[in-house]
């Protein structure tokens, strides 16, 4: 029948990855190293745990839908007021909600290559056509590419830094060249889910500098990596513009942030203690394991997330499906030119060592 709009049904689906309770059923092994969704072994903060217990008694009530609570701390933190922050499901939530708040059929929108499918198929969705620039052949960022791809001023250019699955973070030099390249009316949304991840030196204030030079500018961030809460959906954007937020407030999901997701959110940010501990141990595993694939003659992406990009030599579901098989779950890549790359998560010590012993 002709019930689903062609656009829709021409979309790629959303690759997942493999639920944990299908894995055994498949590969007849337990899964001993899920190291497929950039997840963080050490979990969240004992302190959020506790905050949702204890928020569960009152989940008969409907959340605060304005997320006040939330909005003021990320405001406070940000150096800007609650009316240019948003919460929601998860940054994915957010941002189905700029392209529903933004894009017009045959609107074009600009991303990077190997990207987070969502930065596509988010606006495919609403009949954008997305162009997409490939990273450089040492995995520097596409600088040259992208200030040349702006010239036909997109509605929106978004991409992650770090970048999902590459891992490289762009600096801030290279941003700002690539702001210079952009149209006043091009909103440029910059996708942090991996910020805290980066080496402190080379983190820079994105929404500053996307105020300073007057762009229209949205940063994501999320509560799913680094600090360990995947599972409960929760992320936020914060804009240099309230009335794009004012927009998504009314084109996200009213109640998309539940409310155990708030709770433990709310607690998450003020244990920086815990977050400090995450992020030494992925970065230090982070670059012991790139420096085993390295040693085993694997070609890896330069990361400044909490995963490692590398080429297989071959396309890369032969060796993913190898792994499976030793109880190993890693993510191989499906977009040309990059079929023969996988991406493995940094896991806790031992998963990288299964991951490792099983390579
Ligand atoms: N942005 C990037 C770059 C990601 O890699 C991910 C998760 N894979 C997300 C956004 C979405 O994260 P979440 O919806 O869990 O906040």
């Amino acid at each position: 029948t002709d019930l689903i709009r062609k656009d829709v049904a021409d979309l790629p689906t959303y690759n997942a990855g493999l639920a944990l309770d299908q894995f055994k059923a498949k590969y007849g092994v337990d899964c001993l190293a899920k190291l497929d969704s950039n997840e963080s072994p050490l979990g969240p903060s004992p302190r959020a745990v506790q905050a949702m217990q204890k928020a569960a008694a009152g989940v008969w009530r409907y959340p605060d839908a304005g997320n006040a609570g939330l909005r003021a701390k990320i405001a406070e933190q940000a150096n800007t007021t609650s009316e240019n922050v948003i919460f929601g499901n998860g940054s994915e939530d957010l941002i189905g909600a700029l392209f529903r708040a933004t894009i017009r059929p045959n609107d074009h929108v600009v991303t990077i290559c190997p990207s987070f499918g969502l930065h596509e198929f988010g606006a495919m969705m609403f009949g954008a056509t997305v162009t997409k620039v490939p990273f450089n052949a040492d995995w520097s960022f596409p600088v040259a590419g992208l200030c040349d791809a702006l010239k036909s001023k997109p509605r929106v250019l978004i991409f992650s830094s770090p970048s999902n699955p590459a891992g490289p973070a762009i600096s801030e030099q290279e941003f700002r060249t690539i702001l210079a390249a952009a149209d006043p009316a091009t909103l440029v949304c910059f996708d942090e889910a991996y910020v805290e991840f980066i080496a402190p030196d080379q983190q820079f204030d994105a929404l500053a500098i996307l105020a300073e030079t007057g762009h229209p500018g949205l940063i994501l961030r999320t509560f799913s990596k680094a600090f360990g809460l995947a599972g409960v959906r929760v992320g936020y954007g914060v804009a240099t513009d309230t009335q794009l937020i004012t927009a998504m407030m009314k084109t996200r999901n009213p109640f998309g942030v539940n409310a155990l997701a708030v709770a433990a959110a709310s607690e998450a940010i003020d244990d920086t203690a815990h977050l400090a501990r995450v992020v030494a141990q992925a970065t230090s595993e982070r670059d012991r394991v790139a420096a085993a694939l390295s040693a085993k003659g694997f070609v890896c992406a330069p990361s400044q997330a909490n995963f490692v990009f590398f080429d297989t030599g071959a396309p890369a579901s032969v060796l993913v499906e190898k792994l499976r098989t030793k109880g190993v779950l890693i993510k191989a890549w499906q977009e040309a030119p990059y079929e023969n790359w996988a991406r493995v998560t940094i896991g806790s010590p031992d998963e990288n060592d299964i991951f490792l012993n099983a390579l």
